[in-house]
């Protein structure tokens, strides 16, 4: 078959259960695609198709020996974020060019146990830092859609590889949008569960409070098989949650549409900088919504400007203090011929770290230090709180809320914006991580150069089942999710 790239996970799975194909002729078609394609996504940044064939193999045999699960050798790519066992875990950066991990992150563990294949590692910003996936240490990935452009990030390997059906899915993380934006950038489904719903453990830090991994795919129902197998409490990780996990798949026609509240936060539509084809398609979209039995509620989310403020102190002060561990000494990049001890430490971090790394390590150092502390962490700490709670105020009179995922489509690779250019580019994902919140991107349209526009919907706490399932419906009665750029269109 050559057309196995284009089957959603439920056929994949109804395929392979049905012994239509093996998950060896699977997975080496998508490692084909890879090795014909990938030249010009440049998707991955490690591809591993010796263990991919040994772990479809054994897929094979449980498959045939009926103790299969139901995602049992279906292929998937993880954010070079994830630890993994034995294969290089870089973060996008080149202090972590020669880092093998001696285990496996919670949900890398999860998606084996679970059968899946591994077809390799994806790139992203580095230490996930970033909106446009330019800077991993490996260079640029390029956004399916037009080649010239970015996917989006950090999760931009992520989404590249999904959209330009390298991979079936993938694992991304999101501390202030890197699933949601990269999503949109490159027209997918891409979840961010609450704060606490999928395990931390085994996913090189970057803001702690913030982190959380989450399914990118093509469909919401793409995303609720992934979400079943990566989602629960882990005792490694002590801020993952006790409390007991949907059926994701099976709840994807639980929410009506019909008589569902849609808050549309008026400060949002008002932002600079808002481009109008997004807001265009985004109204058409939640148009349709009302069409399907929705009501939209216009609302007022007061704390709109204190966002990015907020997550870019809170972030780069918990960036550095997860960053301090890269010292040239137990592991990572280390620089060749130290004088002395804090030659080595220098050398080593700042030979090691790129620019936009060293600049949040140099903002969260000063927000944290002795003089400055209560005037900028501790007060962008309180404003958190009310952010958290001009949200929890509007859930009150609404089920869900709708946001653009980001106020532009695509950027130009090389378009250099200036750091605060890029930072306000987050204005409509940062706030839910603030808050802990899920949130869910999806395919809504395209700008007049036919770059994919994205739809958020923010939940309350826990409400990933109802996200994932209004999206379902919206895509029961749309096709945007369903179209294809040309080079997932060209066969291996
Ligand atoms: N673009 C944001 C940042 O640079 C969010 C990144 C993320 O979610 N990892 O911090």
């Amino acid at each position: 078959m050559t057309d196995l790239h284009r089957l959603s996970i439920r056929e994949l799975a109804e395929g392979l259960s049905q012994a239509k194909f093996s998950s060896r002729e699977l997975t080496e078609h998508y490692l084909q695609r890879i090795a014909k394609l990938d030249s010009q996504v440049k998707s991955y940044v490690t591809v591993t198709p010796e263990q991919a064939l040994a772990e479809a193999n054994a897929a094979d045999a449980a498959l045939k020996a009926g103790n299969a699960t139901a995602l049992t050798g279906i292929p998937l790519a993880h954010k070079d974020i994830f630890c993994t066992k034995g294969i290089k875990t870089t973060a996008g950066s080149k202090i972590l060019d020669n880092f093998i991990s001696p285990y496996d992150a919670t949900v890398v563990e999860k998606t084996k146990a679970a059968g899946l294949v591994t077809l390799g590692k994806v790139n992203m910003d580095e230490f996930a830092m970033g909106s446009t996936s330019e800077s991993s240490y490996v260079g640029a990935t390029s956004n399916p859609w037009a080649l010239d452009h970015v996917p989006g990030g950090s999760s931009g390997g992520s989404a590249a590889a999904v959209a330009a059906d390298l991979a079936p899915f993938a694992t991304g993380t999101d501390t202030g949008g890197s699933i949601r934006q990269p999503a949109s950038f490159c027209g997918l489904t891409g979840l961010k569960p609450t704060y606490g719903r999928v395990s931390r453990f085994g996913i090189i830090a970057y803001a702690s409070s913030l982190d959380q991994a989450g399914p990118m795919a093509r469909s919401a129902e793409d995303c609720a098989y992934l979400m079943n197998v990566i989602a629960g409490h882990d005792a490694k990780d002590s801020t993952s949650v006790k409390k007991e996990v949907d059926d994701y798949v099976a709840n994807l026609s639980n929410t009506s549409v019909k008589g569902l509240r849609i808050g549309i936060p008026k400060q949002y539509f008002n932002v600079a900088g808002l481009d109008e084809d997004v807001k265009a398609r985004v109204e058409e979209s939640l148009k349709k919504l009302e069409e399907m039995g929705a009501t939209l509620v216009e609302i007022d989310l007061n704390m709109t400007e204190a966002y990015v403020p907020t997550y870019y102190l809170i972030a780069p002060a918990e960036a550095s203090s997860n960053l301090s561990r890269y010292d040239g000494v137990r592991y990572g990049y280390r620089c060749e011929n130290p004088a002395d001890l804090m030659d080595l430490y220098k050398r080593s971090r700042s030979e090691g770290f790129g620019p936009e790394v060293q600049r949040r390590i140099l903002i969260g150092t000063y927000a944290l230090s002795a003089g400055y502390y209560d005037a900028y962490y501790v007060k962008a700490q309180k404003v958190r709180r009310l952010i958290q709670q001009d949200f929890l105020k509007a859930f009150e009179n609404v089920d869900v809320i709708a946001a653009p995922s980001a106020p532009t489509t695509a950027y130009k690779i090389g378009a250099n914006l200036s750091p605060t250019e890029m930072y306000l580019g987050d204005i409509y994902t940062l706030a839910v991580n603030l808050a802990g919140l899920p949130a869910i991107n999806a395919p809504v349209g395209f700008d007049k150069d036919s770059l994919p526009v994205g739809l958020q919907l923010i939940g309350n706490y826990w409400s990933e089942s109802q996200l994932l399932s209004i999206v379902h419906q919206y895509q029961q009665n749309t096709d945007w999710h369903t179209k294809r750029a040309a080079i997932a269109e060209e066969n291996a």
